[in-house]
């Protein structure tokens, strides 16, 4: 009888546990934080494709990323990572698609900072390209935040390049900030700005975080791939408007020496190698 009891009252605490933890978002934040997820990385390019021999490179693969930005309004999540977390075998074997290897899905990396999509508010990504979009489709519950130019081109009847409509084809119908061609303060106070960077692709757009204790930061997105495309100003063989791109890049250096942020080149890998990864955060 007692033993019964006992299971009881434990089944009891572990439902309205089990209950509490479903129902429950996270404990609001003081202040804006962000948290790295890893997504792999890229191997092989053909530097020509940048306008750069092997010789004027440090490093020529990528690393792969995508943040997630705490506020205490709400949050956002940047970038979809380049492999589908579904692809992932549960046998803790790395996923190999073509030049892309993954070692981890990103879901459980997000539910390690103590988050799941449905607690995410905002999504946006930088551009189309796949190796920011994978796991769009998990974040269609939340308010998408994409530039029109953008937009038209990802839903059009039969886009080319480096995309794959079916990582994101729930943001269709998902709630949806257009812009056109222009910024947004996300939470409305100047601390995490989603920023028009055109040129890369048609609607390309990189984010500023202000962060309390490590400062403003730009996330580059594309912008610049490697560090040596920021010193010499050459652009990819594959813009979808280089000048745009050289526009874009001569505005947002402007905005980060007036705003005295970092700059952090999301496919760097000596960039990547300073930052805690999550569950670590970035304060
Ligand atoms: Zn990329």
């Amino acid at each position: 009888m007692f033993r019964r009891i006992v299971f009881t009252l434990a089944a009891c605490v572990l439902a309205t546990l089990t209950l509490t933890t479903a129902q429950q978002r996270p404990a609001p934040v003081k202040s804006a934080r962000l948290y790295v997820f890893e997504n792999g990385s890229i191997r092989g390019l053909d530097p020509k494709l940048f306008n750069f021999t092997r010789q004027e490179l440090k490093e020529v693969d990528f690393i792969n990323s995508s943040y997630l930005i705490v506020h205490p309004q709400g949050t956002l999540m940047f970038e979809a990572g380049a492999v589908e977390d579904s692809h992932f075998k549960g046998d803790g074997a790395p996923v190999t698609e073509g030049i892309m290897t993954a070692t981890k899905p990103l879901l459980p990396q997000l539910a390690s900072a103590g988050y799941k999509p449905s607690d995410v508010d905002y999504f946006a990504m930088s551009h189309y390209h796949s190796d920011h979009t994978a796991n769009a489709n998990a974040f269609a519950g939340a308010t998408w935040i994409v530039q029109k130019a953008e937009r038209d081109f990802m839903f059009s009847d039969k886009p080319q390049g480096i995309i794959q409509p079916a990582h994101y084809s729930a943001l269709r119908g998902a709630k949806t900030r257009i812009l056109n061609d222009e910024d947004f303060d996300v939470f409305g106070d100047g601390t995490v700005v989603v920023k028009s960077a055109p040129g890369h692709t048609p609607g390309h757009q990189v984010l500023f975080v202000r962060l309390p204790k490590t400062g403003p930061v730009l996330l580059a997105g594309d912008l610049y791939h490697y560090p040596e495309e920021r010193t010499t100003g050459r652009v990819p063989t594959f813009e979808f408007n280089a000048e745009q791109s050289k526009a874009s890049r001569a505005k947002v250096e402007a905005f980060i020496k007036q705003a005295g942020a970092q700059l952090w080149i999301e496919h760097d890998i000596a960039t990547h190698a300073k930052l805690p990864k999550a569950p670590a955060v970035v304060e």
